[in-house]
């Protein structure tokens, strides 16, 4: 695999200036906050293949609907995370000519994204036509220590000649989204202004309402000196722009610092005025702003960060899962979740899927303060009441919910039938998600208080999902897609019926051990939901130890996935819908996802024999699949295949494995990137709340450590080829660790030799 840019512990480096890498490197060095982000658009004018993408947390637009025949229960429409205001906006010209890459001699280009300190910068020489040559030098910031700042310093200086310049920093929120189902704009402007001083624009959303806000002040400097020049305020629809004429000398330093204050209706950010906020942030100062948001970061880092010797690559690669994990959510907002694709793109809609709750929630618990997963519960328990309504239009009755498979607000936004209908696992996620958290946090108050009540009401979901067939003399469930998404309509899924029973028994030991009141659940109710839990067919390849994935998987041709020619992959790129339908091939871990989430029910030859199974049938077309995959192999005590699967679920993105990265990051599979080293290499696992680790380590690693955050305490953990360190860093006078197995006593540190 080719690394698309270069490798550095800390940064990604683009050297050169490849107009064809554009739209990815838009999407590699993305920077956001939690509250928005940017795509690594050029703050010039750039008439070249480009993605423009400004985004705003949670706030969408109801796109309606489009397919070919409508079903009953479809959605009404597809929500679209909204591209908004172009807020980086810089215009340079000189005599009549815009500065311009796609037009200009590029001369050198250099781009960094320092993850250390969240700092995106851009180097570059390029010459007008007449060979007027100019420098560059941008760095911007989507404040970590003020979510409603953001700020870019953009210098320039002229390299071979002195002349009049026009320097235009603007909003621009005459923006309509790539995915636009019937190429509508989105915005609508309600207020604007543009001042010699502050600037701004405030924009509506159409259908949904959602106040938009941006504000901007400009300082222009000259030799790093404040520098007064006469501006021209610009308004035009939905745009505000301040405009800078005038002569540079040749060998001078000119910057212009533009300060940019966002507010959203959705946010808690909204609270002080708009114009307020940008003036503040102007009198603080750019050094300052930046430095503050430096040390939020450098904060973020000393809890999160995973040091790795002896591999860049797998280095590079693990902070940037982390870096863009964290500018997607940091969990400061109640109504705000992680996108797929976080602030990097449209596609998923920035929606929220079960990705949340399988794989970034225990990201969440074991590297942030437990309220944070805590909020990504109560963001699902905020939308009980609109899970039980949806399930009432599909028919289901008493309470039963089914949770979105795709959502903004609690309702379904999704319309595939295939997906919406019947990838009805995702109840199971939700249900899991809780069960982890508790078993993490001790947080028995979370179950009774509201945990309770979403396991009750996605086991009433189970019970009438499920129905049973005189031929097996079983419970069955028909008509579903399991994880993996390359086979739909099918009929017991493996995954999906072991989860479902799964719900039910763990909803009764919940009411049982914690005395919760019996009311909430009928004694007939507990005994039917018994003969489900103790009925459930659960289908297995005939004289093995393999689970079935469903009924019907043996008929197809078992070819493994090293028939597919190089030039056919990712299939799903190049072959007929139908044809992946019939196929054998697996888009992400499904029987094996199963074996993740319910590990200690299963013996080593299980997993393995499963694992030994699937993989070859497995195209992990799915970001969400190498991760579990990698996990499982190290579970296995197989390194070589845990580190091939490591660096496919790490450089996912960073070397576009699946040739997709332009659409913007794979944000939620970087949570399981993060699990394949502590739960896969380090083996680290809660068992009735106790802490085992079981470590493995790559080959090529000299050692690895990470800090965890046990029972409320954070932990540091090193991993060598010979020893295992533990130190306790947290108020508690001793923790008990299990290392393989065996406890052990740890008041400030233990090293145990391996
Ligand atoms: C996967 C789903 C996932 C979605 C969003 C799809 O490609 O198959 O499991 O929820 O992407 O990440």
């Amino acid at each position: 695999m080719k690394n698309l840019f270069q490798i550095h512990d800390w940064k990604i480096i683009e050297k050169g200036f490849n107009p064809d890498k554009q739209i990815k490197a838009e999407s590699i060095f993305s920077i956001g906050n939690g509250a928005f982000g940017q795509r690594a658009n050029f703050e010039e004018q750039y008439s070249g293949n480009s993605l423009q993408g400004s985004y705003i947390g949670g706030v969408y637009y109801p796109d309606k609907t489009k397919v070919g025949w409508w079903k009953n229960g479809y959605p009404e429409y597809f929500a679209k995370v909204l591209n908004s205001c172009n807020w980086i906006g810089i215009d340079i010209e000189y005599n009549n000519q815009k500065l311009d890459l796609a037009n200009c001699k590029v001369i050198s280009f250099y781009r960094e994204l320092d993850m250390y300190n969240g700092i995106l910068t851009r180097k570059f020489i390029s010459s007008f036509n007449d060979n007027k040559t100019i420098e560059i030098t941008s760095r911007r910031f989507c404040s970590m220590d003020n979510e409603s700042i953001a700020a870019i310093s953009y210098s320039f200086k002229p390299i071979n000649f002195s002349g009049k310049i026009k320097v235009t920093s603007y909003l621009d929120s005459n923006i309509s989204n790539n995915d636009s189902n019937y190429n509508e704009k989105f915005w609508l402007e309600n207020k604007k202004q543009a001042t010699t001083t502050t600037s701004f624009i405030t924009t509506k959303t159409k259908k949904t309402d959602f106040i938009v806000s941006f504000a901007m002040r400009n300082r222009l400097l000259k030799n790093n000196n404040e520098f007064q020049t006469n501006v021209k305020p610009i308004e035009k629809e939905l745009y505000v722009a301040n405009q800078f004429d005038f002569f540079v000398e040749k060998e001078n330093m000119y910057e212009i610092q533009k300060h940019v204050a966002i507010s959203s209706s959705i946010s808690s950010f909204n609270k002080k005025n708009i114009v307020l906020k940008v003036n503040d942030s102007y009198e603080i100062g750019f050094d300052n702003l930046l430095d503050n948001h430096k040390q939020a970061w450098h904060k973020i880092w000393s809890n999160a960060d995973i040091i790795i010797e002896g591999d860049s690559s797998a280095q590079q690669a693990i902070r940037f899962n982390i870096f863009q994990l964290y500018q997607t959510y940091t969990g400061k907002n109640s109504n705000l979740n992680i996108g797929p694709k976080g602030f990097t793109g449209e596609k998923y809609g920035g929606a929220t899927y079960w990705d949340t709750e399988a794989y970034c929630l225990p990201f969440y618990l074991k590297t942030s303060k437990s309220s944070v997963a805590k909020q990504l519960l109560i963001y699902r328990y905020n939308h009980l009441q609109k899970a039980i309504e949806n399930a009432e239009k599909l028919g289901f009755t008493n309470g039963a919910a089914l949770f979105p498979m795709v959502t903004m607000n609690g309702e379904e936004c999704h319309n595939e039938w295939e997906i919406t209908f019947e990838e009805v696992h995702r109840n199971g996620a939700i249900a899991y998600a809780i069960y982890n958290y508790v078993n993490h946090t001790g947080d028995i108050r979370y179950l009774i208080d509201y945990g309770i009540e979403v396991l009750i009401a996605i086991s009433r979901f189970w019970v009438q999902r499920v129905n049973w067939s005189d031929d097996k003399m079983q419970y069955v469930i028909l008509g579903v897609t399991g994880p993996n998404e390359y086979e739909n309509n099918v009929n017991n899924n493996w995954y999906t019926n072991y989860i479902a029973r799964w719900c039910l028994k763990y909803t009764i030991e919940v009411i049982e051990n914690h005395l919760i009141d019996s009311k909430l659940l009928s004694n007939k109710e507990k005994k039917q939901w018994q003969k489900i839990i103790d009925n459930m067919y659960l289908p297995m390849i005939k004289n093995t130890n393999v689970f079935l994935q469903n009924d019907g998987f043996m008929d197809k041709e078992m070819l493994s996935y090293n028939n597919i020619p190089m030039n056919q992959r990712p299939i799903s790129q190049n072959w007929s819908w139908d044809r992946i339908l019939r196929s054998v091939y697996i888009k992400q871990a499904d029987v094996l996802q199963g074996l993740y989430f319910f590990e200690s029910d299963f013996n080593y030859n299980t997993i393995r024999d499963n694992v030994l199974y699937y993989e070859p049938f497995t195209v992990h077309e799915s970001s969400l699949s190498p991760s579990i995959h990698s996990i499982l192999f190290s579970l296995l005590n197989d390194p070589e295949k845990a580190y091939e699967m490591y660096l496919r679920t790490s450089r996912l993105d960073l070397d576009d494995y699946n040739n997709e990265v332009h659409e913007g990051l794979h944000i939620t599979s970087m949570a399981g990137t993060w699990l394949s080293i502590v739960e896969g290499f380090a083996g680290v696992r809660f068992k009735n709340t106790d802490l085992h680790v079981a470590p493995i380590i790559p080959k090529n690693w000299k050692s690895y450590q990470f800090k965890m955050i046990y029972k409320n305490e954070p932990l540091k953990i090193i991993i060598n080829s010979k020893s295992i360190t533990i130190v306790n860093l947290g108020n508690r006078h001793e923790v008990i660790v299990y290392i393989f197995d065996k406890k052990y006593v740890v008041n400030d540190s233990i090293t145990i030799k391996c």
